[in-house]
């Protein structure tokens, strides 16, 4: 069976239909391509068709775009030339003589919106699955079949610059008001509307392609070469500012579209085609592919190894504890349409997790990403208690009280008597072992970590900690919840610190002491944004709570410590200076916002900036991530994580490692371990034993192998 079908109505209609067999989703596979190379001569010769529907047989998706595993196998010398082929076919498409409608019903990215463009009107159902977009950056390449050079003729310069150069999607609503879409149309009509639609324009001439200047605003700055040049150039100050430069593809895009705009169409594809060649199968291409399959892993993965465990179904959420955590937590279980009950011993703090949960939605709404029905069926999914009524009927409890093991103890034996048997208990515990946790449980097979990041909506990691005694079935549970949540759920083993919070530590708190070394705030923190960090170690300090830092570096330091020194914040904190959530840290905050570095926390660690900066930039970063990877390699070497590649994951989606480094195992793989052996043993000399190379380190650096290669776990992307 193929993947296109055409049927003509005697009244003219032609209705093509992808429905790629095998598959959940349509996608642009060699195969599709070569078939619909071959329908698209069909159609150029069919006399009966007046008007073509171009529709999808699957459900919720038009076109999810490309195959991204064969991307895996194009060698880079023949991007240019299978680029051009596909063009040439879409291009043909384009030049049918009669008119044809896309009926977009589902997912339509990249190579797909490429086809809605190359067709003459784009009709767009409303439902929550509908999305349009290239996603193309986010790949660490660009729209090449077309999508650069046709997007700004639809939709204009700016707005086609935004959809590209960031790589977001839009919804019906969104996507008809830019002119990315002709209609908007209500989810159970869709087929019905697509149909008479077409009908409508049988025989009609086909319309004009270039429908951008439609606008006085778009005419005035794009219809001159002045007002261009100043769009383009406010594009590429906004692309710098946001990606440090780091990520060619946004900038090859920004060449691609300023060279084809205002040209003929031929001028366009040709300019994609020779850049795309450029930057495919470069080092953040890869890496930023091999994410993209980490991640697509995990969707397949249930967090046990026995194929026959099943994850319980979850219907109900009870989360102890409304403070910042778990009122955090409680908005998104509610958000994703899953009810959830509250608990806490203070009424204020109840208040207190609605009114958090409130304010994110709010704030949703104010973006107009979510209506006042919307917010107020959300809200009634929430619910709070003093007591544990309603808690029996929670399948899973996430526990989110204060940092303290007597308290989880007396925590976890009060939910026990309240609950069935066979409910879960998942502690989003940042510091304490699980067991510890468990140690007087009646049944410790159902007690789990469930690690979120702050803050809760946007950070996408959960770690998922098994003890020795947690079963396969909590920790499917618990993996697959994650899941519903939105998150990408690692699991970890019981080790202090878990994975994430262990290899920042020595991280964190060799910040601190480059401050007491002479270096400046400001030069340690750009030290580590320039190399790709969403922020610096020391804001991020700030940003954590440095009474919350020094707690967990104790019991870092009391679990490790040859590595794990106490750095010196603790006098910041002994004069209240406990970051962001007390206005004061090492930086000065206003209204919430990161002000300048202050000169108290100066004073409070003894130290003064000097003049001229002790370590350059490249020594900073070496000084800094060197003993992150060294602390990787010991977490690999004692099984807290399966494999370099969830390790890389983690990283990025826990505290942003720079994804075009494909990671921290990644980069430090493109360094070698030779040379992180070398300068750690420099390190060490200089510093102290905590810098000496991990075993793995050494043995890697004696056999010249890479993490990736030498992990027996890792999958056929490294
Ligand atoms: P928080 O102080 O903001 O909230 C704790 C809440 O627990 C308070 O509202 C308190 O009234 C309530 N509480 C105390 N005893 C209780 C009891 N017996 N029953 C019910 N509620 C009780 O703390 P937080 O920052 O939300 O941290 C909660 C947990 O999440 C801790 O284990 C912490 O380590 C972990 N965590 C925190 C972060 C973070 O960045 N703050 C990140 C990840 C994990």
């Amino acid at each position: 069976m193929g993947a296109f079908s055409l049927s003509i109505d005697p009244d003219g209609l032609g209705v093509l239909t992808f429905d790629l067999p095998g598959e959940k989703v349509n996608k642009f596979s060699r195969g599709a391509l070569v078939e619909l190379a071959d329908v698209v001569s069909r159609l150029q010769g069919e006399r009966g068709i007046q008007v073509l529907l171009l529709a999808s047989g699957k459900p919720d998706v038009f076109i999810a775009g490309a195959d991204v595993k064969e991307f895996l196998n194009a060698r880079p010398g023949e991007v240019e030339s299978s680029v051009r082929e596909v063009q040439a076919i879409f291009q043909r498409f384009a030049d049918l003589p009669y008119p044809t409608v896309a009926a977009i019903n589902g997912a339509c990215l990249g190579g797909g919106t490429e086809l809605a463009l190359a067709c003459d009107y784009r009709l767009m159902s409303d439902s929550k699955k509908a999305q349009i977009g290239f996603p193309e950056v986010r790949l660490g390449i660009f729209p090449a079949w077309g999508g650069c050079t046709r997007l700004p003729r639809v939709v204009g310069l700016q707005a086609a610059l935004d959809l590209i150069l960031t790589g977001k999607s839009l919804d019906a609503r969104r996507a008809q008001k830019i002119g990315l879409v002709d209609e908007a149309v209500p989810e159970p009509i869709f087929s019905k509307f697509a149909r008479q639609f077409a009908l409508r324009k049988r025989g009609s001439p086909k319309p004009e392609s270039d429908r951008s200047a439609s606008s006085l605003a778009t005419f005035v700055l794009e219809g001159n070469p002045f007002g261009r040049r100043l769009v383009f150039a406010k594009a590429r100050q906004k692309v710098m500012s946001t990606t440090g430069g780091h990520y060619p593809a946004p900038l090859e895009a920004l060449t691609v579209i300023e060279k084809g705009y205002g040209k003929p169409i031929g001028e366009g594809l040709d300019a994609e085609a020779r850049h795309i060649g450029r930057i495919f199968g470069g080092e953040v291409q890869r890496n930023l592919i091999a994410l993209f399959f980490a991640t697509e892993d995990v969707k397949k993965e249930t967090g046990v190894s026995n194929p026959n465990v099943k994850p319980r179904t979850v219907s109900r959420v009870g989360v102890l504890g409304a403070g910042l955590m778990g009122g955090g937590i409680a908005q998104l279980v509610a958000d994703r349409g899953i009810p959830a009950r509250m608990k806490d011993i203070d009424a204020k703090a109840l208040a207190h997790g609605f009114g958090a949960a409130a304010a994110i939605w709010k704030e949703a709404m104010r973006k107009k990403r979510l209506t006042r029905r919307e917010l107020s069926a959300k809200m009634g999914l929430l619910s709070g208690t003093l007591d544990y009524s309603g808690f029996s009927r929670c399948e899973v409890t996430i526990e989110a009280v204060v940092e303290k093991l007597s308290i989880k103890r007396a925590v976890l034996k009060e939910w026990e008597a309240a609950v069935p048997r066979d409910a879960i208990f998942a502690s989003n515990t940042s510091t304490l072992p699980i067991a510890q946790i468990a140690a007087e449980a009646a049944y410790p097979a159902r007690v789990v970590g469930m690690h979120f990041f702050n803050p809760v909506h946007r950070l996408p990691l959960v770690e998922v900690i098994r003890s020795e005694r947690t079963s396969d079935e909590t920790v499917a549970t618990i993996f697959a919840l994650a899941r519903t949540l939105g998150k990408t759920p690692v699991v970890v083993a019981d080790r202090p610190g878990f994975l994430v919070n262990r290899i920042l530590a020595p991280y964190l708190s060799e910040a601190v002491r480059l401050l007491q070394e002479g270096c400046s705030i400001e030069t340690v923190d750009e030290a580590m944004t320039d190399f790709g960090m969403p922020v610096g170690p020391i804001a991020l300090l700030d940003d954590v709570g440095l009474d919350t830092a020094v707690k967990a570096g104790e019991i870092l330091h009391a679990a490790f410590p040859d590595r794990m020194e106490a750095a010196g914040q603790e006098s910041l904190v002994e004069a209240g200076r406990l970051g962001r959530k007390a206005g004061k840290g090492f930086y000065e905050y206003v209204n919430g916002k990161r002000g300048r570095p202050s000169k108290e926390a100066y004073a409070a660690l003894r130290v003064r900036p000097s003049e001229k900066t002790p370590l350059t930039e490249n020594e900073i970063v070496t000084r800094l991530t060197c003993p992150m990877i060294n602390e990787a390699a010991y977490c690999l070497s004692e099984g807290v994580v399966a494999s370099p590649g969830k390790l890389d994951l983690a990283l990025i989606f826990g505290i942003g490692f720079p994804p075009f480094r494909g990671g921290l195992l990644r980069y430090a793989d493109t360094l070698g371990a030779p040379r992180i052996a070398r300068d750690l043993a420099d390190l060490a000399a200089r510093l102290g034993a905590r810098f000496t190379p991990a075993p793995r380190i050494l043995e890697l650096a004696r056999t010249g192998e890479t993490f990736y290669a030498a992990s027996p776990a890792e999958e056929k992307t490294a």
